[in-house]
């Protein structure tokens, strides 16, 4: 599949057209950005750790039912997926009281949550990604649809069972993560962006030590040494 022009640029991802226009490439960057990128980074190799691992999670997921934008991994750095038009929501999931949820809402951090939180972040850098709800989302007209808002939870708790018993098999706790959604042509909500270390928190399981971006957020150490424990982890268990 021929690379053409590049389409957007975000801060782990360039998005590149392709000959067919329902299709796109995603070409995962080396960069590593943390508090709305006051704190930059490179690490040679995160962007083909987070290549391989997005790649096999999707797998993961579409072989456990929920339709994503993947299609096929190109080489080392770059995914072939189909054409979305991006909503402008992060959707998190969290199991664990950790990062953001702790510090607005003075909950201990690591304390285990009585129930699985979905919540969703306007994507407004200028804005600083604020915290929305269903009404917000329908007043910022990112959907009218209750059902579309009802769509997005509930896949996103199936996606958070899925992920965190295949990941707890190989002693990583699935703590908290950050999914975006798309709609392709067919008019479909479905999974897109990218799943890695980058957006997800994973602590090990025996010693809680943190093998995602926070390596990189609080200098816990090399940020590659903790994303290729992630990747062989990943590979140990065939995802
Ligand atoms: N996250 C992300 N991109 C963002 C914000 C959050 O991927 O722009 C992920 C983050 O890595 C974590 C989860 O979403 O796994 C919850 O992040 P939180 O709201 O605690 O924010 P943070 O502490 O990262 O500022």
């Amino acid at each position: 599949m021929q690379q053409k022009e590049l389409i957007y640029e975000g801060k782990g991802k360039k998005i590149f057209a392709t000959e067919d226009a329902n299709l796109i490439i995603a070409e995962f960057k080396d960069d590593l950005t943390a508090f709305n990128a006051q704190k930059k980074g490179n690490e040679t190799g995160k962007g083909a750790l987070n290549c391989k691992i997005s790649s096999l999670l999707f797998e993961l997921l579409e072989k456990n039912g929920i339709k994503t934008h993947y299609k096929k991994t190109l080489d080392s750095t770059h995914l072939l997926c189909d054409k979305v038009r991006i909503l402008p929501i992060e959707v998190v999931v969290r199991n664990v009281a950790t990062g953001s949820l702790s510090k607005r809402l003075g909950i201990k951090d690591g304390l285990e949550l009585p129930f699985v939180l979905v919540e969703f972040y306007y994507k407004d850098d200028v804005l600083g990604d604020p915290i929305i709800n269903d009404e917000h989302c329908k007043i910022l007209n990112i959907t009218q649809k209750q059902e579309d808002l009802d769509f997005l939870k509930s896949q996103a708790r199936k996606i958070n069972t899925i992920l965190k018993d295949f990941f707890i098999k190989v002693n990583l706790r699935l703590i908290d993560f950050k999914l975006e959604f798309g709609i392709n042509k067919e008019n479909q909500i479905v999974l897109a962006d990218e799943i890695s270390p980058d957006s997800c928190r994973f602590w090990d399981k025996d010693t809680n030590e943190k093998l995602d971006k926070d390596v990189f957020r609080q200098n816990l150490g090399n940020v590659k040494v903790a994303y290729e424990e992630v990747l062989k982890r990943i590979l140990s268990q065939g995802a």
